[in-house]
């Protein structure tokens, strides 16, 4: 039997990519989007229009799951946020908004999946950021980002000694530097090579993987 994916912010970029190269592999690909828009066109993927942040959303997500098997879950959805986040006047409400998106929709949409996880004795990734990398901040600045996704190694981290019990690991990813509509023309890594390099390092995750930060290429980053 395929082994099923369910992938986050499945619109656009990275999430897109995913959805088409796991389909493209032979798995059942339920793809969450907020535009569902043609997804459902690419063989073997189910649509799910979903704004992540929405807890309805998430409790619709519960109940189609109920009954089912769920291998991998890949909490991609994420939002830079303003252009301008360093220190300053910044807008509490939008930064709440980031945090929202970034940090509490990875928890609820995982917490909300663990039976079917937990029957695949599955894994979730949740892609995160170098940028949310305390270690690595060597220059300051862009507050929302890098907090939003520091939280959400530290959910990660947690989530992962949580759900060892019942046979589910989790780890952060960080995607690299890549020419999204996020990362933007300048970044050095095409979507394709984030793409592969990624599902090659999820490939090789074992439970003695759980509750790691990962670079695409599968090195351990610093939290
Ligand atoms: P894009 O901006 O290209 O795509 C973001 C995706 O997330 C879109 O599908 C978007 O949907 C979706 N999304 C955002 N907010 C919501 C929401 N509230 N509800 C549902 N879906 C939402 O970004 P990337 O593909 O580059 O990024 C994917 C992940 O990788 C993100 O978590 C990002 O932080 C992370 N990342 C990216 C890096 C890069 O260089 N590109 C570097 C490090 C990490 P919609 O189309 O509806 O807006």
């Amino acid at each position: 039997m395929s082994k099923t994916v369910l992938i986050t912010g499945a619109s656009r970029g990275l999430g897109r990519a995913l959805v088409e190269a796991y389909a493209a592999e032979g798995w059942a690909v339920h793809a969450v989007s907020r535009r569902v828009g043609d997804l459902e066109a690419i063989p073997s993927v189910t649509a799910h229009e979903m704004e992540v942040t929405d807890r309805r959303c998430i409790a619709t997500l519960r109940t189609r799951f109920a009954e089912s098997k769920l291998d991998l879950l890949i909490n991609n959805a994420g939002n830079w946020g303003p252009t301008a986040q360093d220190l300053g006047p910044i807008d509490p409400q939008v930064w709440l908004e980031t945090l929202r998106i970034n940090t509490l929709s990875p928890y609820y949409v995982s917490e909300a999946l663990l039976d079917p996880l937990a029957r695949a004795r599955g894994l979730i990734v949740t892609i995160t950021s170098k940028m949310g990398s305390i270690g690595d901040n060597g220059v300051g600045g862009d507050y929302i980002y890098r907090s939003s996704k520091a939280a959400a190694n530290m959910v990660v981290r947690s989530l992962a000694r949580d759900v060892a019990l019942r046979g589910i690991s989790a780890i952060a990813l960080h995607p690299g530097w890549v020419q999204t509509d996020m990362g933007g023309a300048q970044a050095p890594l095409t979507i394709e090579e984030s793409v592969n390099a990624m599902r090659r390092t999820i490939g090789h995750v074992t439970s003695r993987d759980s509750g790691k930060f990962l670079n695409y290429d599968g090195n351990e980053l610093p939290w």
